[in-house]
């Protein structure tokens, strides 16, 4: 799935926006990440993985044959079924990702905009702060608050 970064994230009022959504046909920011960067969105990814998937999306720059993408470090993951959610740094907007930016930086050159960069690595990951939080608030505020159970 394509969408532009910065652009509005389903129908949040501009409180969640999309980065990193990538696909072969735009053009997309290229440059070095330190690694430590990665080494973040990757707990950040293993802290909480947000808006579960039942389906694997497969990278659309990598050839088809390459199936599934698996990250090993440390232990062994699939990307391509959850977003990595994190909030600005004052938790005024929150930057919805999927969790393929992880491989798209590492094997695809992409640079992600240095306002989800310092976003990124300002996160403390002791916080409370809950991507799926973020997400039934925002259910309640579409549908009025109601007990959405586990999903
Ligand atoms: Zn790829």
């Amino acid at each position: 799935m394509f969408f532009k970064d910065f652009t509005e994230y389903k129908n949040t009022k501009g409180r969640v926006l999309h980065i990193g959504w990538l696909e072969p046909e735009h053009d997309y920011e290229k440059g070095e990440v330190d690694e430590k960067v990665v080494k973040k969105l990757i707990a950040l990814h293993d802290r909480e993985a947000t808006c579960l998937t039942r389906g694997v999306h497969l990278c659309g720059f990598c050839p088809p044959e390459r199936g599934w993408v698996y990250l090993q470090e440390g232990k062994h993951r699939i990307l391509g079924h959850a977003e990595i959610w994190v909030p600005n740094n004052d938790q005024a907007k929150t930057f919805a990702a999927p969790s393929l930016i992880i491989h798209y930086i590492l094997e695809h050159g992409y640079r992600p905009p240095q306002e989800f960069i310092d976003a990124v690595m300002g996160f403390d990951l002791n916080s409370d702060w809950s991507g799926d939080q973020t997400w039934m608030d925002l259910m309640d505020d579409w549908y009025g608050p109601q007990d959405w159970g586990d999903f």
